[in-house]
């Protein structure tokens, strides 16, 4: 049997002790358990690591902590449009969903578009036919409301700019979700799901939905799942770019995913950070802002819960 293990994240970003009450640092915490033992308990049965990323990253997406799902940020028009994406590493099969409105979980969407389409992207109104004709039900705005948000957009709504949910300071309420999973049977996947940057219009898409950028799996090497600042994640390239240092330098997961993070994508100027996972169940957790929330099980009895350096 191969060591089988789990890591999550909720948003790298701002995050600086003591800004956050202790009530709702542990909330976050919890939240964060609950995700991950989902997960964990999935691969600890036998479950596929395809299936402990989506279930792990649906239980993320059903609290307000995160900006994924439920707790998704507002966009100029007061909207809330969602992003998600999913890869397997065994077959290389992946599926991404786009600007998405009142989807509870994306995630599980991008799966179906993943299995039950010929496609891998479907993005705005054409993703939204195919969520309906698969028979997901539509939540209404008031499910994807949250106070917090609201004033974080109300603070920025009348201007021209847009703000990552990771870099309010004034809050705790940061942070796309994603996860990444190494099974019994030496499979891996990765998962990630986000609203996207508070006040963000055009039609904007971060790095989020796209394979090699937000989200990256093959059993060769890893599964990638980032969180940051996504124009720059896009430009590098950044969950591909761990794999291809793994496959053509050589470098293992700790190795490739350190170099991207605290070399490769500060280069760029873009911050951020990124969960990684190898075949053989190594994880890698690299960030270069204050703090990422994040979380990790492994079958050799390892555990953690973190959210700051
Ligand atoms: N990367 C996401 C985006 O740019 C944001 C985040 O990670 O919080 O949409």
């Amino acid at each position: 049997m191969n060591n089988f293990s789990i890591a999550i994240h909720g948003g790298a970003g701002t995050l600086v002790k003591g800004l956050m009450t202790l009530e709702l640092e542990a909330e976050y915490k919890a939240a964060l358990k609950t995700a991950r033992d989902i997960g964990y308990k999935i691969l600890e049965q036998g479950g596929t690591a395809l299936d402990a990323v989506e279930s792990a990253v649906n239980s993320l997406e059903d609290t307000p902590l995160f900006n994924a799902g439920k707790g998704a940020v507002f966009t100029y028009e007061g909207t809330h449009e969602m992003d998600a994406s999913i890869m397997d590493g065994k077959t290389l099969d992946a599926g991404a969903v786009s600007l998405v409105t009142g989807i509870k979980n994306p995630v599980s969407l991008a799966r179906d578009v993943m299995e039950k389409s010929y496609h891998v992207f479907l993005a705005g109104e054409g993703a939204m036919k195919f969520a309906k004709s698969n028979g997901y039900d539509i939540e209404t705005p008031e499910y994807f409301y949250d106070e917090v948000r609201y004033k974080q957009w109300q603070g920025i709504k009348d201007s021209d700019s847009f703000q990552l949910d990771h870099s309010v300071k004034k809050d705790g309420k940061f942070g796309t979700v994603g996860a990444v999973a190494c099974d019994q049977h030496g499979n891996i996947a990765g998962a990630t799901s986000t609203g996207g940057m508070t006040n963000k219009k055009w039609g904007r898409v971060g790095d989020s939905p796209m394979v090699g950028a937000g989200v990256y799996a093959n059993n060769k090497t890893c599964a990638v799942s980032c969180t940051g600042s996504g124009e720059f994640f896009i430009r590098g390239v950044v969950a591909y770019d761990v794999s291809c240092l793994m496959e053509h330098k050589g470098l293992s997961v700790e190795e490739a995913s350190n170099e991207v993070i605290h070399k490769r994508i500060l280069e760029l100027k873009g911050d951020g950070g990124l969960i990684a996972i190898d075949a053989q169940g190594n994880i890698a957790m690299p960030f270069n802002t204050e703090g990422m929330y994040r979380a990790f099980k492994t079958s050799k009895g390892e555990e953690e819960i973190y959210i700051y350096k």
